[in-house]
C-alpha cells in the first residue's frame, strides 16, 4: 500500500492479508494517513475468527494484531446477508460451500438456493474495529442491493459478480475506484477516518 510519510501522520495497521481489501482501502486513504497491512509486515499466519458475529470476529482480529504489534490497528469483517435466506451466508460467507473457501462454489450455492425467488434483497455488511491503547470502537458500513440470477463482470472479488446494485450493474462490473466510493468497506472506513479527525 502507498505510504504517506511526514509529520503528524496517522499510522495504522490494517489487520488483513487480503490484497483485494488492501487495494480498495488504499484508494480512499487520506494523505495524512499511512496504512500498513499484514502483507507489508510479512505476517502470513491466518487470523482466527472464532465467533458467530461479524462484530466479534472483527474485534478478535483487531485486538490480536494490536497486542502483537503494539500499534494503532483496525480490522474488518464482512458478510453478505440475503433476506430470503434468513440473513445467510452472513458471518459464514467465506466458507458457505465448504472449508476450501471456493468463491465460485459459494456463489453457485447462493444462486441454487435462491432459484427463481422474487425476493432477492441482500446487503454487504462490514464491521471495522479500531483498537488503540485508549479505545476500542466499531464502525459499520452497509451496501444494499440484490442477488442477480447470473454472475456478471470480472472486477472485484468474492460475491461481487452476483451482487447487483439498484441500477442493475453487478459490483464486479464497476471498477475498484467506483466500488471503494460506494461500498460497505468504503463507508465503514470513511467513518473511521472521520473519527480520527475528531
Ligand atoms: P471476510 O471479511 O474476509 O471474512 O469475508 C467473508 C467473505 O465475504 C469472503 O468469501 C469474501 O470473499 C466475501 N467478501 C468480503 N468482502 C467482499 C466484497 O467487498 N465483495 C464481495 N465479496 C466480499
Amino acid at each position: 500500500m502507498a505510504s504517506n510519510k511526514g509529520k503528524s501522520m496517522n499510522e495504522l495497521i490494517f489487520a488483513t492479508q487480503n490484497k483485494n481489501k488492501v487495494n480498495e482501502i488504499a484508494l480512499i486513504v487520506p494523505e495524512n494517513t499511512n496504512v500498513i497491512s499484514l502483507l507489508d509486515l510479512g505476517y502470513e499466519k491466518e487470523l482466527d475468527e472464532d465467533f458467530e458475529t461479524l462484530e466479534e470476529n472483527s474485534s478478535q482480529k483487531a485486538k490480536f494484531v494490536f497486542d502483537l504489534f503494539g500499534k494503532n490497528c483496525f480490522s474488518e469483517d464482512t458478510g453478505l446477508e440475503i433476506d430470503a435466506l434468513g440473513g445467510a451466508p452472513g458471518v459464514y460467507s467465506a466458507r458457505y460451500a465448504g472449508e476450501e473457501k471456493d468463491m465460485q462454489k459459494n456463489m453457485d450455492k447462493v444462486l441454487l438456493q435462491l432459484g427463481d425467488s422474487k425476493d432477492r434483497k441482500a446487503r454487504f455488511k462490514t464491521v471495522i474495529t479500531y483498537v488503540t491503547s485508549e479505545e476500542i470502537i466499531q464502525f459499520v458500513g452497509l451496501l444494499e442491493g440484490e442477488i442477480g440470477k447470473e454472475k456478471k463482470g470480472i472486477n472485484g472479488f468474492g460475491y461481487d459478480p452476483i451482487f447487483y446494485l439498484p441500477n442493475g450493474q453487478a459490483l464486479a462490473e464497476i471498477n475498484k475506484e467506483e466500488k471503494s466510493k460506494i461500498s460497505h468497506r468504503g463507508i465503514a472506513f470513511k467513518k473511521l477516518i472521520s473519527h480520527l479527525k475528531k
